[in-house]
């Protein structure tokens, strides 16, 4: 175990926010989450929860106070790409805000370390454009053409980071996740992400029923289970790489295989159905991982398999609990309207595949 620190952890009450809080309470250190709300399943192991608005300047300065060592700044307005293609005013701002202001308050606070959360919607949309993508390595983010919204403000503020390496001495560490999933995570409601609102569809489906599926099923991406992103995260941070990293899997596969993934784990063979309609992304997106082997010696390692066999169950435990399961099932057929009627949400079914 590294020494003893006072660390900062911003989006604290989301998914990987909160896996974090646990994985470095447990380590001994302590730790102060903020978030605009509270962690949904469980309470935070954070010695001091704080709710505030880090698009707010005075804010981030309380966030960053009584001598904080390391800020993991996970905080964001994000989703799956119904939600990012959505709304790319709301959240180019508001994580626009959030991040300056962080980067500053944590500077003006003498802190040792920030890491800044960016994603895998930086790279360049033209290197995208296959299912058989090359894999993505950081270089590939320029010339710079990223997700519209959500990709370019993820782009500037690992510039901005960079600029304070450069102007301050700032010790900035620039994190690419590449689609995070795992228990705890958001599995409804528009914000949910592949591997759970599939899980989702699986779980409310009827034997032999059917399965939407977003696009033709055949776009590309890869999955990385959420102990791996906590793993990585605390050796990034840990590492004097200034530069950004890719954390992320290279165990490339289409959304139709992990559907099947899905089924096998779920025990059910249900129907695809594709809707050429809803929003897929960009056509293939994998990991590039030469530059973590080299810095860490190390990379994630979950097979897609286990981790969705640890993350299926617990989404069917969710739905269980809250009903929903039992409803969908005594459906004529367990018919997809009639679970999209259950939910009384469709943007449940739309919003969720990056
Ligand atoms: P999440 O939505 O579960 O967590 C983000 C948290 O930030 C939420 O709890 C939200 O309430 C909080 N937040 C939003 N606006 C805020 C504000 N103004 N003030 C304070 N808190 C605010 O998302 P996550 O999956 O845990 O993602 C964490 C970070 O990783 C984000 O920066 C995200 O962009 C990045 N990321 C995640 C993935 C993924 O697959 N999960 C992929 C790429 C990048």
């Amino acid at each position: 175990m590294s020494q003893p620190a006072r660390i900062l952890v911003t989006g604290a009450g989301g998914f990987i926010g909160h896996h974090l809080v646990n994985r470095l309470a447990a380590e001994g250190h302590w730790v102060r989450g903020v978030d605009l709300k509270y962690p949904e399943y469980q309470s935070s192991a954070a010695d001091e929860f704080e709710i505030r608005d880090l698009r707010k300047w005075d804010e981030c300065l309380m966030a960053t106070r009584d001598s904080i060592d390391e800020v993991y700044n996970l905080a964001a307005d994000m989703g799956g790409i119904g939600y990012i293609t959505a709304f790319p005013a709301a959240i180019a701002r508001n994580n626009t805000l959030i991040n300056a202001h962080m980067l500053e308050a944590a500077r003006q606070h003498q802190v040792r370390r920030f890491l800044f959360s960016s994603s895998a919607c930086v790279y360049a949309q033209g290197k995208q454009i296959h299912t058989e993508v090359k894999p993505l390595a950081e270089e590939d983010a320029f010339p710079a053409d990223p997700e519209p919204g959500y990709g370019w403000e993820k782009l500037f503020a690992e510039e901005l980071c960079s600029y304070y390496w450069q102007d301050y001495q700032f010790e900035t560490r620039i994190v690419r996740f590449h689609n995070v999933y795992g228990p705890l995570g958001t599995y409804d409601g528009g914000r949910e992400k592949a591997p759970a609102a599939i899980s989702r569809k699986v779980a409310l489906a009827a034997e032999d029923g059917e399965i939407e599926v977003w696009g033709d099923g055949r776009q590309t991406r890869s999955f990385m289970y959420v102990d791996d992103c906590i793993e990585g995260l605390i050796r990034i941070m840990a590492s004097d790489c200034h530069g950004a990293l890719n954390l992320g899997t290279d165990e490339l596969v289409t959304i139709d295989q992990l559907v099947d993934l899905v089924c096998e784990v779920a025990g059910k063979r249900l129907t695809k159905r594709h809707n050429l309609a809803g929003p897929q992304g960009v056509r293939g997106r994998n990991s590039d991982n030469r530059r973590l082997r080299t810095t860490l010696g190390w990379e994630p390692s979950i097979l897609l398999r286990q981790g969705l066999s640890l993350t299926y169950p617990w989404i069917e435990q969710q739905l269980r609990a809250n009903g929903r399961k039992a409803e969908a099932m005594a459906a004529p057929n367990g018919s997809l309207a009639r679970s999209m009627a259950i939910l009384g949400d469709d943007c449940a079914f739309r919003n969720a595949h990056v």
